[in-house]
């Protein structure tokens, strides 16, 4: 009897590996430092002073290239960087549909949010009190790192071999919601996390995961991952082999409390990184299916346009950051470019298997994420934020009329006009919706 089971469960195990073999996925993987090669001044807070000054670890850019069984190809890039700037995203997507036909819903670009990272061109740069040899050097980095994410892709491309596909949903619970008062307001726990075997499931090769917290455990003049950047190391170095990409949920509003000392970063990475662990090492959910990818700029409004007469008043404001939105904005308009009245603001989708995974820019409040797995499927619906441009916060409709950092002083850093228009809530619901329609 217990002979004729354990022939029955290799029965199964084989049948399973023949279908898997059979379902066609392909993936490829990659990993390429970005961590800057002189000290240059660093992106996420305004107060510093002066250039970095060493290393806790590499920053990285990694990529992730999955081929379905009719030959779609999509490849997503998790960076260790504090936003992705649109310019950035736009002149790596044209090489890479000029090297390997990829379309640009077909390419998925996401962050960490580290505060540890390089400053970066036309994205919270200008927070920055920096000199003009300062801004020399974030430009030439800019294209350095262009070429970087470039060849990450090439390699990941390059290294797509048959594979077998799965996801699943872990729990950490480090995150709390940072908006007063502190710890009260909605959270989002959940790590979602894409497994990928080699087509005889012996090799774990890569693990994708996300979670919805600021990258900002560490303010200093060092290059760090931060926790995201720990997590991604604990796992590639506890799964010899794998590549670990991860990718920032609708964390905005939320903050890894307590903070400031780098045993933090470390044991919220662990933490992390041990979720990560607990859901490949158990049963998972296999990707049967395709690939579909689907990309739209919608335009978001801002709530108002200041006049030229009141940018000139506040041109001679006492705070920097004021000072400095009025008078770029003057430059414009007497450049004869005058401000425009909406962004226009990426929204993506990839389904994958039965995952609609939803990719948004900007930092996104945690409001998104639960209300996007409520209403389109719990368990199969992922939310990225941060991706593919970071151009401001966005908050949900409740976080706007409550006002404050995320709802609107923030804009001022950001270098927006105002803050945004009632409404962008369930316009940018609407988008996702349509589309994840066949
Ligand atoms: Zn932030």
């Amino acid at each position: 009897m217990l002979r004729c089971c354990l022939i029955w469960s290799l029965f199964f195990v084989l049948s399973a590996t023949v279908v898997a073999q059979d379902s066609g996925w392909k993936a490829g993987f990659s990993r390429v430092v970005i961590t800057p090669e002189k000290p240059m001044w660093m992106s996420g807070y305004g107060g510093r002073t002066h250039a970095s000054e060493g290393k806790v670890h590499d920053l990285y850019a990694r990529a992730a290239a999955l081929q379905d069984a009719g030959g779609k190809r999509v490849v997503m890039v998790s960076l260790d960087l504090v936003g992705v700037p649109k310019v950035m995203a736009e002149r790596v997507s044209a090489a890479a549909k000029a090297k390997h036909k990829l379309e640009r819903a077909d390419l998925m670009f996401c962050c960490s949010h580290t505060h540890c990272g390089p400053a970066l061109d036309q994205t919270l740069t200008h927070m920055l009190d920096m000199k003009e040899e300062d801004w020399q050097q974030v430009m030439a980095n800019q294209k350095w790192l262009d070429a970087r994410v470039t060849e990450a892709i090439d390699t990941a491309m390059a290294d797509l071999k048959p594979a077998r596909l799965a996801t699943g949903v872990g729990n950490c619970g480090f995150a709390s919601n940072r908006r007063p008062p502190i710890g009260t307001g909605p959270i989002d726990h959940e790590v979602p996390v894409l497994r990928v075997l080699s087509a005889d499931g012996t090799q774990l090769r890569g693990m994708i995961f996300g979670y919805a917290c600021h990258n900002t455990v560490l303010g200093f003049y060092q290059w760090c991952g931060d926790y995201a950047g720990f997590a991604q190391l604990y796992l590639e170095e506890r799964h010899p082999g794998a590549t670990a990409l991860f990718f920032s949920g609708c964390g905005a509003d939320q903050n890894p409390l307590p903070r400031r000392k780098v045993e933090l970063a470390e044991q919220y990475g662990r933490m992390l990184a041990l979720s990560v662990g607990k859901v490949v090492a158990t049963e998972m959910s296999p990707v049967s299916g395709e690939v579909t990818t689907r990309f739209r700029e919608i335009p978001l409004e801002f709530s108002m346009i200041p006049s030229r007469d009141e940018l000139a008043k506040t041109a001679e404001s006492a705070d920097r950051y004021q000072r400095t939105r009025a008078k770029l904005f003057l430059k414009d308009i007497d450049a004869g470019m005058p401000l425009a009245p909406t962004y226009p603001y990426p929204v993506q989708v990839w389904k994958l298997g039965n995952v609609n995974w939803v990719a948004l820019g900007g930092e996104v409040v945690v409001d998104y994420s639960l209300r996007l797995k409520r209403e389109l499927g719990q368990g199969q619906t992922w939310v990225t934020g941060y991706a593919n441009d970071v151009m401001a916060y966005i908050p949900s409709e409740r976080v706007l009329v409550e006002g404050g950092y995320e709802g609107d002083s923030s804009m001022i850093v950001y270098m927006q006009p105002s803050k945004w228009k009632a409404g962008l809530e369930d316009q940018i619901v609407a988008t996702v919706k349509e589309l994840t329609k066949p």
